[in-house]
């Protein structure tokens, strides 16, 4: 047999193909283990890539081939199957294999940086520490602090726990370990299946019969169809603690804005030790130790947003993805991939369950779950006593509105404060005003590098771009006549926050939204202060509309839903519906049932009166029977190549070009769209224009890809564009 000596290694750039090396010349073949990281020659410099597979000299294409660096890691960070998942999802998405092991890296190690420890590092009183007065020290108020903590707590702590409590004190704990009052020592983290369980709350007989309907053992695919409070999270736990018994590990996908210190708590105080945490707010660090742990099997439940999708996990026999109809499992630049749809893959690869959880399912997940490839589970009632809100729709055609506000509306809003309990507005929109224009000659404040208004945000007094991000200070007259009557129109959270403020000024008012979230910290801060009661208005962007209870809040007021119905993108409706429904089940609980106003100009539409009096069941299987009709997703499949450039012509000669390149290779299986202009044409000084693919047949779709988008590199009109292509789109911008 030839010998396989072969470096196959993924390498971070551009390209669709893998490179090969000859082994380092010090390094015998039997270090060579597939899913270890490399060092290779790339180009005029390094890169860090990871190493795939072990071919003979027969099997590389490549000639004169040059030897690889250095074999950064010991022991293999992918397994076999986390190598064939990735490079499955790679050519499922058509994105460069490199890219994609980057994607599932930790940043440090994506650079090449030495692994970080596992050992937990934690701190003990010495028996002089014991008799220290932290007031004698002074002015090293840190060493003050640190030494007291430890006091309190018993003489020992973690290293991790001290540096939550007080910020970075590193060198005063050194300073204390030189003066001989502490000593660290280090610990191997705690094995899996040794983390405590706590008694299970009762499930009812909804959630039982959700938990023993999901097999553990083998694949199988579960929609967890459940209103907001029926207890969903349960069902994830009670079958977390059947995971943790048998030994398994369980992968838990959150959405982005539904990772709070709450659920984070929630899962802690039922599982103890055996939680690891994966999100973006992390320092580098913390993250990659989360990582290992997961990737090592130390740690029993990781709990994450999208890319925790990617952590390798030895022993997995569950992944749930709670409120999987939510935008961020889908990544929207460099690998477009849903995290939702992998973690099916993923599961079907490792035989293990997959559970879907929403109130409002996405259409595709319930299109699967009618042809009966999920299996359909229902909690249809709030767990415990509490009662549904009651919705209705506000007629506000020829009302005068103060704001964006309705008369009813605010009457309602009063009437609920004087009883002393909470009102929640939504409104899709930051800032102050969506409009600015002069009132003398009508121009209106434009973005100078997009097809797109500035939006007035009166905190700063800037004029904000919410496209590009571009700022401007404020005009104080028309650039165009000089007048200086210039008027805003529409209302974004700062002005409804400022009419509230005078309507109510008795009222506590939190408004939330990415403006007032920016700081760490400032977004719990908020919604403790809602828990609290010293808020009694609500008001905010869809921050609000996920992931947190507000059981004291008893009206809901919907301000402005109507661009829904009319939206561009097919999916318009769909995602207007979620929102309505997810906002309406912040509200409520046993005692306080909630109700539920909606302002519109349309309210004898009829997909708006399914919604509101048959709820979103009804409503989702109306949009299917209008999908299947019009032969949309999920009744097709589609990708879509986007290009952009600076020069208006480029793009479209580049789609152009790629269009009939793909009606050679496509012989009419695929349907070709375009090309046409993005929605919003001209973004951040650039020209957009895309072409989409749709055919009723995913092979046939993938048939065409791959050759497709591999043959498009080497166009010519490809290098005066920047250009992706998006495997089952979710936004058509
Ligand atoms: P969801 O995830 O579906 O929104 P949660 O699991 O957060 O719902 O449950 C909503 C509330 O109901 C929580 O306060 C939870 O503690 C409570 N709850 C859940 N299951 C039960 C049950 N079987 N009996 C009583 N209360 C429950
Ligand atoms: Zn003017
Ligand atoms: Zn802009």
């Amino acid at each position: 047999m030839p010998e396989q000596r072969i470096l196959r290694v993924a390498v971070p750039a551009p390209l669709h193909h893998c490179f090969d090396y000859l082994p380092p010349a010090d390094l015998s073949a039997d270090q060579l283990v597939p899913g270890v990281r490399v060092r290779v020659p790339f180009g005029r410099g390094e890169r860090c890539g990871v190493l795939l597979e072990l071919v003979t000299a027969e099997e590389s294409s490549g000639r004169r081939l040059k030897p690889a660096g250095a074999v950064l890691d010991t022991v293999p960070l992918f397994s076999a199957a986390d190598l064939a998942l990735l490079r499955w999802a790679a050519g499922y998405y058509q994105h460069p294999i490199g890219e994609v092991f980057a994607n599932a890296l930790p940043v440090r190690l994506r650079r090449g940086e030495p692994q970080v420890s596992v050992l937990q590092k934690s701190w003990t009183l010495t028996a002089l520490g014991r008799q220290q007065d932290p007031a004698r020290l002074g002015r090293a108020r840190k060493q003050a602090e640190v030494l007291a903590l430890l006091q309190e707590s018993g003489g020992s702590m973690d290293q991790a726990q001290i540096l939550q409590v007080c910020g970075n004190c590193r060198p005063a704990l050194q300073s204390l370990r030189q003066k001989g009052w502490i000593g660290s020592d280090e610990q191997p983290p705690g094995e899996l299946g040794r983390a405590h369980a706590p008694t299970p709350s009762r499930l009812n007989t909804d959630q039982q019969q959700a938990v023993d309907a999901v097999e553990s053992e083998c694949f199988g695919a579960y929609l967890l169809d459940g209103v907001t409070g029926s207890g969903k999270t349960e069902v994830y736990l009670a079958l977390v603690e059947r995971m943790l018994e048998a030994g398994r590990q369980t992968l838990v996908l959150v959405p982005e804005i539904g990772l709070t210190p709450q659920l984070i708590r929630r899962f802690e105080r039922r599982l103890g030790t055996g939680l690891a945490v994966l999100h973006s707010g992390l320092a580098a660090g913390e993250r990659e130790r989360a990582w290992h742990l997961a990737r090592l099997g130390h740690a029993a439940v990781v709990l994450g947003t999208r890319s925790a999708l990617l952590t390798p996990l030895p022993r997995l026999g569950l992944i749930v993805v709670d409120e999987e109809h939510d935008l961020s499992f889908k990544q929207q630049d460099g690998f477009r991939y849903s995290a939702r749809d992998l973690a099916v893959i993923r599961a079907q690869r490792t035989g293990c369950p997959v559970l879907l959880g929403s109130a409002t399912p996405s259409l595709e997940t319930l299109q699967n779950a009618r042809t009966g490839r999920y299996r359909h589970l229902r909690l249809p009632r709030r767990a415990g006593d509490a009662k549904p809100a009651r919705m209705d729709l506000l007629d506000i055609r020829s009302v005068r509105m103060e704001a964006g506000l309705s008369p009813v509306l605010m009457q309602k809003l009063r009437e609920t404060l004087d009883k002393g309990n909470q009102a929640l507005l939504f409104i899709n929109r930051r800032g102050y005003a969506p409009i600015v224009t002069c009132h003398a000659c009508g121009w209106v404040a434009q973005c100078r590098r997009c097809d797109a208004r500035m939006t007035l945000h009166a905190d700063s007094r800037l004029l904000w771009c919410h496209h590009c991000g571009s700022q401007r200070r404020q005009d104080t007259k028309c650039p165009e006549c000089g007048d200086t009557d210039l008027r805003t129109l529409g209302q974004g959270t700062e002005r409804v926050e400022e009419v509230l403020a005078s309507c109510f000024p008795e009222a506590g008012i939190a408004r939330i939204d990415r403006d007032t979230t920016r700081r760490k910290g400032s977004l719990d801060q908020l919604l403790n202060g809602i828990r609290k009661g010293k808020y009694s208005l609500l008001l905010g962007t869809q921050m609000l509309a996920k992931g947190h209870h507000f059981p004291d809040v008893t009206l809901v007021g919907i301000l402005d839903v109507d661009q829904g119905l009319f939206g561009a993108d097919f999916r318009a409706a769909e995602r207007m519906a979620q929102l309505i429904i997810q906002v309406a089940g912040r509200a409520g609980r046993a005692e306080k049932p909630g109700r539920v106003l909606i302002q519109t100009r349309h309210p004898d539409h009829p997909m708006m009166q399914l919604l509101v009096r048959q709820g979103y069941a009804a409503f989702a299987s109306e949009m299917l029977a209008e999908r299947e009709a019009a032969v949309f997703p999920p009744f097709s499949y589609q990708a879509l190549l986007r290009a952009e450039a600076p020069r208006e012509s480029a793009p479209r000669e580049f789609l152009e070009e790629a269009c009939s390149l793909a009606e050679t290779l496509a012989r009419g299986r695929v349907e070709l769209w375009g090309p046409v202009p993005a929605p919003m044409e001209r973004r951040a000084g650039r020209f957009r224009a895309h072409l989409l693919l749709q055919s009723d047949q995913r092979a046939d779709l993938q048939r065409l890809l791959t050759p497709w988008v591999r043959r498009l590199a080497t166009l010519k009109s490809a290098r005066r564009v920047r250009w992706s292509i998006d495997v089952d789109p979710q936004e058509m911008f």
